[in-house]
């Protein structure tokens, strides 16, 4: 009798419990993400069918012919790019609050509480099969001069993409600098068969952490492939960095998808996010795997972050577009969108800025009666 007092005493609590660990389990489920590697040990998109939507093998072909021998040769583009001079351009030792400098495509120089990180770097003339003839030519010289880099002590790699993992770079900041090397699920293997001696490899939403800077793999929506037999046997990603005062995202190469606000629900409130532009066009070759600028910024939207800083842009010509076209197009974007262009970074290349602190926002306003 005396049981049936207290169970009935605290079915209230009971219920609530029940109805908390319910809730629990059903938003854990709406987090996790689909699986995203295949029977075959292959790695796949988990929001797309990409059986039903890639373009055939000869499609891609004909277009890279017909671009690159006929159409591209004949595309003016006299665009000035704005770039600071190299005798300008001089990164500190170190940085404790929070600064990003662009260096050209998806290189940038983060330094962040006494870090100095580097993301997709190149510095390579030309990106591609041999590093030579083949690749694709750089059209603007890299921002920060190569012996003018700080020491390195983090490199983050997205994806095996020729124009993402250049071989030379990767080697001369191993023996120059001996950085730890973050890299998705799968790519350890090559970098370490090269002779990096520091590899932390991340499956998605994994993370470690060095000198109290937390890097987190995150879901990103792309592919990858460095020769005929491996597509895809290796994982692409984005990166987070949470840092003392800022957390900051780095995109990689994606096309749009569910996985940015599952990003900053987990990870947010996000600070900066770099975020790629260009390499659109045409957008049935390129619309599952990168951004349009209107995408980037729906994605940012998505992100709920503070400020947009734009990257993969006006460095390799690989797509229809003009190389100067991304950045107009974001801020036609927008307007469109209503997003304030103050929170958008287009940077010269070569130019640092500092994150700004979340304070302000975050100051509390009184508001006085003044009828008291
Ligand atoms: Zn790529």
């Amino acid at each position: 009798m005396q049981n049936l007092y207290f169970f009935c005493k605290n079915i209230k609590i009971y219920i609530s419990t029940a109805l908390i660990l319910v809730t629990v389990v059903i938003d854990d489920q709406a987090n996790a993400d689909p699986p995203h590697r295949n029977a075959d040990s292959v790695f796949v998109n988990p929001y797309i069918d990409e059986g039903a939507r890639k373009p055939n093998l000869l499609d891609k072909v004909w277009w890279k012919f017909k671009y690159y021998m006929i159409q591209r040769p004949l595309v003016n583009d006299n665009f000035e790019y704005a770039v600071i001079p190299p005798e300008y351009v001089n990164p500190p030792e170190r940085f404790n609050s929070g600064a990003v400098t662009w260096v050209g495509h998806a290189t940038f120089l983060v330094q962040i509480d006494g870090l100095n990180i580097l993301t997709d770097p190149v510095w390579s003339e030309r990106v591609g099969l041999l590093n030579s003839r083949l690749g694709l030519q750089r059209q603007t010289a890299p921002g920060i001069p190569w012996e003018k880099l700080p020491p390195i002590d983090v490199v983050l790699i997205s994806h095996n993409h020729y124009d993402h993992l250049d071989y030379p770079t990767v080697m001369q900041l191993e023996q120059e600098h001996q950085p730890v090397f973050f890299v998705p699920l799968g790519l350890s293997d090559l970098l370490t068969g090269w002779g990096v001696t520091h590899t932390i490899e991340k499956d998605w939403w994994e993370g470690d952490s060095i000198n109290g800077v937390k890097f987190i793999a995150v879901p990103a929506q792309h592919q990858s492939r460095r020769a005929i037999h491996d597509h895809n046997t290796t994982l692409w990603s984005g990166w987070v960095i949470e840092a003392s005062n800022h957390t900051l995202y780095f995109a990689g190469d994606t096309g749009y998808f569910p996985g940015f606000k599952k990003i900053s629900k987990r990870l947010g409130p996000i600070d900066l996010a770099m975020m790629p532009i260009g390499a659109y066009d045409p957008e049935w070759y390129n619309a599952l795997y990168h951004v349009n600028p209107a995408e980037a910024l729906q994605a940012f939207i998505d992100l709920d972050a503070r400020y947009f800083a734009a990257m993969h842009w006006g460095t390799f010509d690989q797509s229809e577009e003009r190389l100067s076209d991304p950045p107009r197009e974001l801020l036609r974007a927008a307007r469109r969108m209503g997003v304030d262009q103050d929170r958008l970074w287009i940077f010269a290349f070569g130019e640092k800025r500092a994150i700004p602190s979340r304070l302000p926002e975050e100051t509390i306003t009184i508001q006085y009666d003044d009828k008291q």
